[in-house]
């Protein structure tokens, strides 16, 4: 990395980037949603090929001199396909959206009318903010109709949603979620959209790193549409992604450039081709069942410790601790771990007493943690050092102390050693 030059032309960047790669070696990332790329996924989105303008599709641009963008863009689809199994001749990826956000708009875009009713997961519940959210455009073009979970397992319940799918009728149902902690069952989602008539779309933004070792059931079989993003448990670039039926291959592509985007970023699909070579490897499987061990270890080590998990556990990389039980708020717990140099969200837990702003609950992810190498006894430290924190919430010395000892951990596992 030319860091030195940009220190000279601009100092006050390279400084914020050198503090960034500082908080990154030093503090815990739990926030489910983040994750480390390998330093080849960096080095191509700071590659030349950002500069390169590329509307349309491989091999049918509107612009002259994307001979070697296309070699990037054909082989990210074709490596995105080959990651899940998906014959060439049946699926079509479009690996031009750029983020997960907008995936999602051009998969609307691509099936829906504007006013078309949708039925997504209540973001409360642990849904996302495209999935219908009022003020997202989700909620604004459409119509848009919420399932929940079941108040006493916390879990989807499938006859409910089946319910509501009847009693609206959406044009299209959405399967997917943001802060959810266990496997989501695809096949009944498929059966209730057949019965209702609506179109099929999953979202598997935060477990597509998990489908694709296949440590959580495939989408594939059951959507008419796929939307993802890239950075999640995926371990690439910021980014979306749409995999679909070769029957909405055209219309897809259609909805993403023109219909809501114009140039794509090049420099981020070369990167994504990269981030799915490493998802090939074995290693990735490894990684995966990995990152899902060490959820259910702190899962476990928070229920010993007398935190209450929401669902009573967890089936992938995330859990919500509802933290009530210890008499305090998500956004009081927030504040006072990342004095203690451990970063996640406050969340939500489902029929929150408490204002979204405020929240009884936290989030906690493992992928980033399991990629720097923690497994299940450095896990069980972290849930250590987080009860030890929110046990002390009011003791500075305290908190400083629990952040020098995060500090220690850390520089054991080191995230970037060659950007050292
Ligand atoms: C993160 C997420 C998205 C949006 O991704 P962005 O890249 O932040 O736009 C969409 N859907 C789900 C379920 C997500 O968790």
């Amino acid at each position: 990395m030319k860091i030195i030059s940009l220190a000279q032309y601009d100092p006050a960047i390279a400084q914020a980037l050198n503090n960034e790669l500082g908080r990154i070696e030093y503090t815990l990332d739990l926030i489910a949603s983040e994750n480390y790329t390998s330093v080849h996924v960096m080095q191509t989105t700071g590659s030349v090929m950002t500069n390169k303008y590329a509307e349309g599709y491989p091999n049918r641009r509107y612009y002259g001199g994307c001979e070697f963008v296309d070699t990037a863009e054909i082989l990210a689809q074709e490596r995105l396909l080959k990651l899940f199994k998906l014959d060439p001749e049946r699926y079509h990826a479009n690996v031009q959206p750029h983020s997960g956000a907008q995936a999602n708009m051009a998969a609307y875009f691509a099936i829906l009318q504007p006013g078309d009713a949708i039925l997504g997961m209540d973001l409360a519940a642990g849904g996302h903010l495209t999935h219908g959210y009022k003020i997202n455009y989700s909620g604004v073009f459409y119509k848009p109709f919420n399932y929940t979970v079941d108040k006493n397992t916390e879990c989807l319940d499938y006859g409910k949603i089946r319910e509501l799918a009847q009693e609206h009728k959406p044009k299209l149902i959405i399967a997917g979620a943001s802060a959810y902690s266990r496997i989501i069952d695809f096949k009944p989602f498929k059966k209730i959209a057949d019965e209702v008539g609506a179109k099929l779309l999953i979202d598997m933004a935060h477990i597509a790193g998990l489908i694709a070792a296949e440590q959580h059931p495939a989408p594939f079989e059951y959507a008419d549409i796929v939307t993802s993003t890239t950075h999640k448990t995926l371990r690439g670039p910021r980014g979306g992604i749409i995999i679909c039926k070769k029957e909405y291959a055209a219309a897809i592509d259609k909805a993403v450039m023109p219909g809501i985007q114009g140039g794509p970023l090049m420099h981020h699909i070369a990167a994504k081709a990269v981030a799915f070579k490493e998802a090939l490897d074995d290693s990735f499987v490894a990684y995966q069942k990995q990152v899902i061990q060490n959820a259910q270890t702190m899962a476990n080590a928070f229920a010993t410790k007398g935190y209450r998990v929401v669902s009573g556990g967890t089936d992938n990389h995330l859990m919500i601790i509802d933290l009530r039980s210890k008499g305090l708020t998500g956004k009081v717990a927030e504040t006072v771990l990342m004095q203690a140099g451990i970063t996640l969200n406050k969340n939500c837990i489902p029929f929150d007493p408490e204002k979204p702003m405020i929240t009884s609950g936290i989030r906690i992810g493992t992928p980033a943690i399991t990629t720097r190498g923690f497994k299940e006894q450095e896990a069980k430290e972290v849930v250590d050092l987080i009860d030890k924190a929110l046990s002390n919430y009011e003791n500075q010395t305290e908190l400083e102390a629990i952040s020098i000892a995060v500090k220690d951990l850390c520089t054991k596992f080191p995230v970037y050693p060659e950007l050292k």
